[in-house]
Parts: structure tokens; sequence; C-alpha cells
């Protein structure tokens, strides 16, 4: 395997830390920009939620990117990167009223909005600041995403969004408050989604409600179709950058939009995951009777997806020379729990402690979910900021 990482620059840090390839995400925010430049009512906001360092935070910023919310907090740190308020969305089943107020007060583009209860929060809100909240309704498209059940959200048995059928009528209600202004539909069926034909199917769901809508007398300025966009976690090096010109054209190709309207997409994990790498050492090398425990410093509480969705990512151990003798080992961090896994039976350059471990493709849902669990500290994060 290919080292790409400035090893060198490495030694004198504190591990684990997380070290971010900042030319590799300014390509990937160009791949976007080229890949949607045909497209001029196409507009992407980055999910903040899968990446909220700082840092990146403002790179993508000052690509020109909008930014997609899910908490009160995530709206204050996309304000402070730069992300312009009217390029805001806001989402989240659990909307608390200060976070709302936050959101009106900043002037956000629109609320995704995920149940009735909640409209009428956002109204009597907007209504007691003098404003007037643009919302979309998250509705359930019934698509199977063909991912992970802990990231499927489109069927119909969810916490999330609104029925199918629930739409016009609560369209009907939003058009008697003067608070809310209907300005359309929000979906996210869920992620890590490489089966691109799912999105085909949900344009075609989203065709038949804008032909039912319109059939309603409803008029709809935007379609909000979510993120989900899956990337190479298996062979980062050999897909550093998501295939974005194929998924937005299933889009253009798959989706009736109508004269004037916009088409949003809210892409989290494609456009952060592979410039992110969790960069550990080897502890100790356990030798058991059945198999060999590579004991590495990193655990989950700096990268919880293995344990918390049985994801895997690609382990290289960076240290080794090219070519060096390999092994099999189950990659285990030091947290006191069995879920504490990073991988079983993984083949890598045979590893000794002090070996520089890293774990790949960790930019999307890593730093941003660590934990303090076992009282320990929270990871640092690097950069390489020029090309190498
Ligand atoms: C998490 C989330 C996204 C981003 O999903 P990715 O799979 O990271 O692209 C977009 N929209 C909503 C509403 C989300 O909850």
């Amino acid at each position: 395997m290919s080292n790409v990482f400035p090893i060198g620059s490495f030694a004198s840090l504190k591990t684990p830390f997380y070290h971010y390839d900042l030319p590799l995400l300014s390509q990937t925010l160009s791949a976007i920009h080229t890949a949607i430049a045909p497209h001029h009512n196409f507009q992407v906001h980055y999910a903040i939620k899968a990446n909220a360092n700082p840092v990146i935070l403002q790179t993508i910023a000052r690509s020109g990117l909008g930014a997609d919310c899910v908490s009160g907090g995530e709206i204050e740190a996309a304000l402070y990167a730069g992300f312009p308020a009217e390029k805001i969305v806001f989402a989240g089943v659990g909307k608390a009223d200060w976070e709302i107020e936050l959101a009106l007060r900043a002037g956000i583009a629109c609320f995704n909005v995920e149940s009735l209860p909640e409209l009428e929060v956002i109204n009597a809100c907007a209504l007691a600041m003098g404003r007037v909240a643009n919302v979309a309704f998250r509705v359930n498209p019934n698509v199977d995403a063909h991912t992970h059940a802990k990231i499927t959200t489109g069927l119909n048995e969810n916490k999330f969004g609104i029925a199918m059928e629930d739409l016009l009528p609560a369209i009907r209600r939003a058009a008697e408050m003067q608070g809310v202004r209907y300005v359309g539909m929000h979906f996210h069926i869920g992620s890590q989604i490489l089966e691109l034909d799912v999105f085909d199917r949900l344009s075609e769901r989203i065709n038949q409600l804008q032909d039912e809508l319109e059939a309603a007398g409803i008029h709809t300025s935007s379609i909000n179709v979510g993120g989900g966009l899956g990337i190479d976690y298996a062979e980062p090096d050999a897909h550093p950058i998501p295939a974005f010109a194929d998924y937005f054209g299933r889009f253009a190709h798959h989706l009736r939009l109508r004269a004037g309207q916009q088409l949003h997409f809210e892409l989290g994990r494609s456009v952060v995951a592979q410039c992110g790498t969790l960069i550990s050492r080897a502890l100790y090398v356990k030798h058991g009777h059945t198999k060999d425990f590579l004991i590495i410093d990193a655990g989950f509480t700096e990268l919880i997806r293995p344990a918390m969705y049985g994801s895997s990512h690609a382990i290289q151990n960076l240290t080794a020379a090219v070519g060096s003798a390999e092994a099999v080992y189950d990659v285990v961090g030091p947290i006191c729990e069995s879920s504490d896994v990073f991988g079983k039976d993984v083949t890598l350059a045979e590893a000794h402690r002090g070996d520089l471990i890293a774990l790949r493709s960790a930019g999307a849902y890593g730093e941003v979910m660590a934990s303090t669990y076992n009282c320990r500290r929270l990871p640092q994060s690097h950069f390489t900021f020029a090309d190498k």
C-alpha cells in the first residue's frame, strides 16, 4: 500500500490523533462544484454532523457550500465558520424551543419539519418574534436504502419525518398559519448508499408526490433529497473521491423538477470521510492461543463506527517498510468493553510496539463522535495544508 502520510511530522505527536488531508478535501469540494456546475438549480449543503472540526468547516464554507444542521449548536458552529444563514437548513426530530428561536434570529433558509406538533411550535415562536419561517416537510418515501439498519431512515416505521399520506394535510395546516411558509419537501433515506439506483427510486417517488400536490393546486419551490452517498471504506486510495457526477446525474435524469424549482442536497460522509485518518500507536502485540491481538492506543472513544454500526475501516501499519512481512491480527482498543474492536483477522504489516497504525476513511462520524468514556482525553487534530 502506498503511504501518503507525512509520518516524519507525526513522530513528535501524542497519539491517538486525527490527521486531515486538506488538499484532498479541497479536491473533493472541487469535484462537487464541477459535478453540479451543469445544473444551475442544484444546491449542496454540507451536513455538519459528519465532522464539525472548525478547520474543516471553514474550508467547506469558503468553497461556497451551504450547511445542513441538526441542532442549535451546529447552527452556531456553521455561522461561526462562515456559512451564510441563507444557506443553512435545519433538520431534526426534536428541535428545542431555544434552537428554533436561534434559527429564526439567525434567519436560516429553511426548517425541515418532522412532525405536526413541531410545526405548531415553529409557528408560535415565529409569531412571537414577528418572523415567518420557511418550512419543508420531511417525508418518508418508503424507499429502502439497502444499507445498514441503524442508518436506514426512509422506511415507513421510523422516528424521522411524516408519512406520505400525511403530507397534504400538513401543507394545508401550514397554509392556515401566519408564522410559517410552506416551501418544499425534504427526504433523507439513509447513509453510506452505494447502490445508486436507490436514488432513481427516490426520484420516482418524489415525481409521484409532486404530481399529487400539483393536482391539489399546491406550489412547491424546493425539493431537498438529503444526503447518503457512500464512500469506499475498503480501498480509500483507489477511490479517494466519490463518484459525484454519477450521483447528481441520477437526479438530473430521474427527477422531474418544475420550472424555477431548487434541488437541495445534504452531503456529509461523502465530503469528509476520505480526508480524515485516525492515527494511533501499537501498544502491545498479544499472542493468544488461537489468534494474535494488536492492541492500539485508539479505541471507540476516538472512532465509534465499528462498535456502533459494525462497520470497518482499512487499517495500515505506517511504520513498517514497504514489502515487509505481514501478519493477521484482531485489532483492538484499550476501552473496557468487548465491543472495542476495530477489525477481526486483519492482515497488515507485522506490527511492533510503537508502530504508527492508521485507521483510514475516518473523516466522517469519527472525531465528531469522540467521547471521554474511561476518562480519556479527546483526540487532537493535525492537518496537511499543502500538497505533498
Ligand atoms: C446525517 C444526515 C445527512 C448526511 O448524511 P450522509 O450520509 O453523511 O451524507 C443529511 N441529511 C440529514 C437530514 C441527515 O440526518
